[in-house]
């Protein structure tokens, strides 16, 4: 018996339930293949940055995500540890928000079911084929699971981690460094007394910044202390006695540390995948791009790049995509982890308390009391900063509206906007739908032949919007991930610009 499934998710964590959960918005049918029978213990990522806590809000997730976690201000050790009072941010959730992941993804995991996803737990994929084009059932793709199963689906995409067997499969590049250090990390119990524990970490974080005992409550502590050397296979995770001797070299004690409730281990490696398609199948989060976790940015990153590749998916799922819409996804996202993968190589860097990078520290130090830079940096850590490149060149030619023919011309095409207080509601409350969104001021712009895919709010609920800062559109076009799409005032711009985006008009 074979199932024929539209898309396949492989991958239960973060990535893959955030794509999830986006096509079935777009009633797409998706089946998560998740390998492991229980979700993990582990604490892997603390934490949501500011464009994944705008991502929530835009889904209606917000509220469940702040019952579960703490807000932490922003800039205190945003980057490379280096605390500075928070600048003024664009946006309405100037915070961090403390939740360790397994709570992320349990709330992810109910979201996705909530909206129809089937997540079949204790499923491998070990095994994949396609053909370039759909086969008369529609289907392009074959996923053969570790126990004999195989499922057909017209897409697939590779939410698997770091060790991606799908990006193995697809024989995609994967370039950067190997690891070259490696940490020890779990939650255990603590003998020694809270004072001690604190003064010696404070002692030996002077020569290791990556040492760290953080109290949990409750007796129990978060515990980080490098590794002995570099494991060939980092999934074996380490055994308390390699964590006593790791503190003890370090700190001189082990604190009288057992009873851990979860021990693993994670490097420093940094790596990207070449492609991120590669015809019918499509990688995601850690299987597109690895890197250590300085900045707390891979969850945020691999939940943005669902948010960005879910709707474009879905449209090729529905048959309304227009032709280059799924590449749009490499060619916008590829960019955006470069940069993280960057600025995480930095980090490390600064990290170390050698003399030199010690001294480089000390001064972008300095450079960070200039707000500017403090905000820069903020700005790529949170990932507010994104601006996707939508200057197309095509030249369609029609539009004819001199130094803004597709809007081009205007600052906030590419740019998400923030949330803002309108007559009735909130911005982002209107976003819920998963459409594309036309905020229109004008009163008199059309959106007649799209509007089973993009909604049009008209003027009287958009008092709030003028409070957006370098808001000077009369109208704006928001795509359903949030970004503008394109601004003015002009239907015949309009026309020209909504085949790019959401494909061509229902007769
Ligand atoms: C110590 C540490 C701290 C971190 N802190 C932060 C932080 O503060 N903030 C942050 O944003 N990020 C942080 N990260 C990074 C974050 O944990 C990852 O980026 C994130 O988990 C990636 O999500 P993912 O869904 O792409 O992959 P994963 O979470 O790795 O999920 C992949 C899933 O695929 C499944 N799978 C694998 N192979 C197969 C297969 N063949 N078939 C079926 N299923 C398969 C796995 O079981 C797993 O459930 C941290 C990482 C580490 C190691």
């Amino acid at each position: 018996m074979i199932d024929v499934i539209d898309v396949i998710v492989v991958g239960g964590g973060p990535t893959g339930l955030m794509l999830a959960a986006e096509l079935r918005l777009h009633g797409v049918r998706v089946v998560v293949l998740e390998r492991d029978p229980e979700p993990t213990p582990v604490v892997r990522s603390l934490g949501l940055h500011v464009r994944s806590i705008e991502i929530m809000d835009q889904r209606g997730l917000l509220e469940r995500f702040l019952e579960q976690g703490k807000q932490y201000p922003v800039g205190a050790g945003f980057f490379a540890g280096i605390t500075k009072p928070a600048p003024d941010l664009d946006t309405a959730h100037a915070y961090v928000l403390g939740i360790p992941q397994p709570r992320t993804d349990r709330l992810l995991n109910e979201h996705a079911v909530e909206l129809g996803a089937d997540i079949r737990r204790g499923c491998e994929l070990v095994g994949l084929s396609q053909t370039e084009d759909a086969t008369e059932d529609g289907t392009g793709v074959t996923a053969e699971l570790a126990d004999g199963t195989r499922l057909r689906a017209r897409y697939l995409v590779g939410c698997d981690g770091g060790r991606s067997t799908v990006r193995k499969l697809l024989g995609v590049g994967f370039p950067g460094e190997s690891a070259r250090v490696e940490t020890l990390i779990g939650e255990m119990r603590v003998e020694a007394a809270p004072e001690t524990v604190a003064t010696v970490v404070a002692e030996v974080r002077e020569t290791h910044r990556g040492f760290g005992l953080g109290p949990l409550g409750d007796g129990v502590y978060r515990v980080v202390v490098p590794a002995e050397g570099v494991t060939e296979d980092r999934s074996v995770p380490p055994t308390l006695d390699e964590v006593k001797r790791q503190l003890r070299a370090y700190a001189g004690t082990d604190f009288g540390v057992h009873s851990p409730s979860w021990l693993s281990r994670f490097g420093d490696a940094t790596r990207q995948a070449e492609r991120y398609r590669t015809g019918r199948v499509l990688l995601a989060g850690d299987a597109a791009h690895i890197h250590p976790p300085v900045g707390g940015q891979g969850l945020n990153l691999g939940i943005q790049d669902a948010f960005n590749l879910g709707w474009k998916l879905a449209a090729e799922v529905r048959g309304w995509a227009p032709a280059d819409l799924l590449d749009s996804y490499h060619a916008e996202r590829h960019p955006v982890a470069a940069d993280v993968l960057d600025n995480t190589r930095a980090q490390m860097l600064l990290l170390s308390a050698e003399p030199g990078p010690s001294a480089v520290r000390r001064l972008l130090s300095e450079l960070m009391d200039f707000e500017d830079v403090n905000r820069h940096l903020i700005e790529k850590i949170t990932a507010i900063g994104v601006r996707y490149d939508f200057a197309d060149g095509d030249g369609d030619g029609d539009g004819g509206g001199g130094g803004g023919r597709d809007g081009g011309g205007h600052g906030l095409i590419g740019r998400r906007l923030r949330d803002v207080p309108l007559k009735h509601g909130r911005l982002y409350e209107l976003m819920r739908t998963g459409r594309g969104l036309l905020l229109d001021r004008t009163g008199s712009l059309s959106v007649t032949g799209w509007s089973d895919r993009v909604d049009h709010v008209v003027p009287e609920g958009l008092e709030g919007l003028e409070e957006l800062e370098g808001l000077s559109a009369p109208a704006v076009l928001l795509r359903p991930d949030g970004y503008v799409a394109w601004a003015g005032d002009d239907q015949r711009e309009l026309l020209a610009r909504l085949p790019k985006w959401f494909g061509a008009a229902a007769s």
